[in-house]
């Protein structure tokens, strides 16, 4: 079993990216341990010039998303981190691929018509072509899951479809270039939304640091986020129904579920009647319990860039060396002569 996930060095590492993304692929890198799987994690810094975006800030902001994950308990150790542009095989298997990708299939990829938005003479070839790196970046480490949100589920089909296309093309039936990924459902995985706004998922993006809970955020910040966050004047009910229709209500119980790892269910029973002047408190000083730990080790690390860049580096060795083979073949099957 190979498990390879990524995430883009575009901002800070926020509440909705560890509960939704990384507690998980600490998760999954324990129990790798005992099975004897691989993981790899990478940022994705190539991701990230689809955008508009400062260069000086994509520096900032990668070493310190290795700085944000490693505090979280990515082990570099025992799995294998690094950020995509240091392993140019994925940019390099990108571009055979996109012999393979059909234009029809990115046009009806949701993220590209969100990201696009009406201004798609205006955006980037990179944000068209973004689902087919990130094919690559599954495919030429041969991963065999890949932990996806509903936000990528579409992509991960896509880069399945992509692969048997190539394998059908130019792979013989017994020894196929590609392995087709399998979708790693995770059913804790939680989707946590703004905290502005309800119904628009937490992001690193939000223009307003009020909307989301940065995993560096210090105890002061956290309690005063909590405290503003958006609420509606009701108490909180007793069962799970009577969240319907309060999308915030619904947002601050499930993350208080989701960090004290207990049903909503079980938070309602113990919070039910009870008003948000209540509630916030609580929530905020379960939020920094169960942070601060990973702030303090954060705050040490980004101190040290030598030991960061090391990290990224012994990472990026790794990774090579398992994407080399794939590349290799792909470039064979394409009929490249490499000489
Ligand atoms: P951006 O705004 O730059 O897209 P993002 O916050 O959406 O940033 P990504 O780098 O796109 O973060 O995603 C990293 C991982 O975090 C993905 O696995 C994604 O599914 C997960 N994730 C992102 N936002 C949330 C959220 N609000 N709740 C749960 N999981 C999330
Ligand atoms: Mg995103």
């Amino acid at each position: 079993m190979r498990i390879v996930s990524g995430i883009q060095p575009t901002g800070n590492l926020h509440l909705g990216n560890y509960l939704g993304a990384i507690r998980n692929w600490v998760k999954m890198q324990d129990e790798a341990a005992a099975s004897g799987a691989q993981c790899l994690y990478f940022l994705a810094d190539l991701h990230a010039i689809s955008m508009p975006y400062d260069p000086a800030d994509l520096t900032a902001n990668t070493r310190g998303m290795v700085a944000a994950l490693v505090a979280c308990g990515i082990d570099p150790d025992r799995s294998i981190l690094f950020n995509q542009s240091q392993v140019p095989q994925h940019a390099e298997l990108q571009w055979l691929l996109n012999g393979t990708a059909r234009m029809g299939w990115l046009n009806r990829m949701t993220q590209w018509k969100d990201k696009a938005g009406k201004n798609r003479e205006g955006a980037s070839v990179a944000l068209f072509t973004y689902p087919v790196l990130q094919a690559a970046d599954v495919l030429v480490h041969q991963a065999t899951h890949v932990p996806v949100g509903d936000d990528q589920k579409q992509h991960l089909e896509l880069a399945r479809d992509i692969a048997q296309k190539f394998n059908n093309d130019f792979a013989s039936e017994d020894a196929p270039v590609f392995t087709l990924p399998e979708p790693y459902i995770l059913p804790e995985a939680a989707r946590i939304m703004s905290l502005r706004n309800g119904s628009a998922k937490m992001s690193k993006s939000d223009p307003s640091d009020m909307s989301r809970i940065n995993m560096t955020d210090d105890a002061d910040t956290i309690m005063q986020k909590i405290k503003k966050a958006k609420t509606d004047p009701e108490p909180l009910p007793s069962d799970k129904g009577g969240l319907e229709g309060r999308p915030e209500a619904a947002n601050l119980v499930g993350i208080y579920a989701a960090l004290a790892e207990m049903t909503v269910g079980d938070v309602l029973a113990q919070f039910g009647g009870e008003g948000f002047g209540r509630f916030k408190p609580a929530l905020g000083e379960l939020v920094v319990e169960k942070l601060s730990p990973i702030n303090a080790r954060f705050l040490e690390l980004r101190e040290d860039r030598a030991a960061l860049d090391a990290i990224l580096h012994k990472g990026a060795e790794k990774a090579r060396a398992l994407a080399v083979p794939t590349l290799n073949k792909a470039y064979e099957a394409l009929g490249l002569v490499r000489g």
